[in-house]
């Protein structure tokens, strides 16, 4: 083997890792390069952890699947709630996916369990090197391959070489910076303010996943296997907010209690505050630079699609690499890989988070009135709740794509 016969995948996020384990199970080997190191990589703030049911399949292929189960939680329903109302709107249930799916259920498990899992088994792969405390500064291209140029843990200058290039580098992507593309789209004004808290919510009639709608605060509520078992409750901030202001103590309880007023200070076991974009790059591949996952496309957290469609865009690319390096197809192919997962970024991604923060932000008490009654109907009729949920997990995203030449 040459070195240039393997590929060199920038950042070890849900993605990098996904795509190298893929990779690298079908003997195509694999340099994984991440800036972070065995003292920080598990400190990582929190982020996504809900897993569809088409990703949980993709996550079983690589192994992943039974490793992660026992650390998170079995989620097969989610609910929409008018806070306003204080009332359920609507139940859904993924049990009316069972035709379509092995797993129909989502399985609660965060980002850093998913590193952390996939970090070990790529720990002892034979064919994926991995390069921790290593940062990749630039790169070049040529006919014949790739040469990514990298910083050790010594600091010193590195270079390898490669026959692709792939970028998990998540949002601030250099690749994408340096091929000049552009990250069509735009930043929500307000951001989104998020607070972990190890109170049981479930005694109030709330499941593990609940999207709850308010025209004045509408917020999120998700639940988390601990020790100790947390909820993720999201909440919308001003344009002009103070992070610091909006973080203190006194203030995350009081706003914890005008959500559900216990009268009884809440466990707050963390907070953060972070902005919310819909972006998506204009170009997936150029030449043998290939962007993947949050360096190619970002987008609101409403509905957990962010990293679930970071994750189908891995193993589609494994999919198209492991050909190419096996010299089944001409590197023709990656062209597809951007037709399919750019219709997926727009028109189901984006479309489909955009559509959720309008329905649980909805001022207008007539549009939310319809809604409700919309959402009610949908769950109470099995064929309907089905296309609801195709649609919610990124199912009907990734049959789509498969159409798409
Ligand atoms: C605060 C926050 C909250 C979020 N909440 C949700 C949510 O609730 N639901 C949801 O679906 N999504 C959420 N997301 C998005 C989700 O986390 C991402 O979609 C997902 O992590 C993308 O995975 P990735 O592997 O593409 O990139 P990342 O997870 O960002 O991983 C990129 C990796 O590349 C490494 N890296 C970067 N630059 C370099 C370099 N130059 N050299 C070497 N290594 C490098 C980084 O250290 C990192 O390990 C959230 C994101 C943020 C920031």
């Amino acid at each position: 083997m040459k070195p240039s016969d393997r590929i060199v995948v920038v950042g070890a996020g849900p993605v990098g890792l996904c795509l190298s384990l893929a990779l690298a199970q079908a003997g195509v080997p694999v340099c994984l390069i991440e800036a972070l190191h065995d003292d920080n990589f598990l400190e990582q703030v929190p982020r996504a952890g809900t897993n569809h049911p088409a990703t949980l399949e993709m996550l079983d292929r690589v192994g992943l699947y039974q490793r992660l189960e026992p650390r998170g939680i079995i989620a097969p329903l989610f609910h929409y709630w008018d806070r306003r109302e204080g009332k359920l709107i609507a139940e859904f249930d993924h049990a009316h996916l069972g035709n379509d799916t092995r797993f129909p259920y989502v399985l609660q498990c965060e980002r850093i369990k998913i590193v952390e899992e996939a970090l070990a088994l790529a720990r002892v792969h034979p064919l994926i090197d991995l390069r921790l405390a290593t940062t990749f500064e630039r790169f070049e291209q040529d006919a014949d391959g790739v040469t990514a140029h990298l910083r050790d843990p010594a600091g010193e200058a590195q270079s390898v070489r490669g026959a692709y290039l792939v970028s998990g580098e998540g949002a601030r992507s250099i690749v994408r910076k340096d091929l000049d593309i552009e990250f069509e789209g735009f930043t929500y004004p307000d951001r989104t303010l998020n607070i972990e808290v190890a109170y049981d919510f479930r005694r109030h009639g709330y499941t593990e996943r609940n999207y709850i709608s308010d025209p004045d605060e509408w917020s999120n509520l998700f639940h988390w296997k601990g020790p100790p078992d947390r909820w993720r409750v999201h909440f919308p901030t001003r344009p002009d907010d103070d992070d610091a202001a909006l973080t203190r103590p006194e203030v995350l309880q009081a706003r914890l209690q005008r959500f559900l007023p216990t009268g009884k200070a809440f466990e707050i076991v963390n907070c953060n505050v972070y902005a919310v974009h819909q972006r998506v790059a204009r170009k997936f591949r150029v030449g043998r630079a290939i962007l993947a996952g949050d360096s190619a496309h970002v987008n609101s957290p409403i509905g957990a699609m962010g990293m679930n469609s970071g994750i189908h865009d891995a193993f589609n690319l494994a999919d198209k690499l492991i050909a190419i390096m096996r010299g089944e197809t001409d590197d023709g192919v990656l062209d597809r890989y951007e037709r399919q997962r750019r219709h997926v970024a727009l028109e189901h991604t984006q479309a489909q988070t955009m559509r959720n923060k309008r329905l649980l932000a909805e001022q207008d008490p007539a549009v939310r009135r319809r809604n409700h009654d919309e959402l009610r109907r949908t769950a109470e009729d099995p064929a309907l709740a089905r296309t609801f949920l195709l649609r919610s997990s990124l199912i009907e995203s990734l049959r789509q794509a498969e159409q798409i030449a």
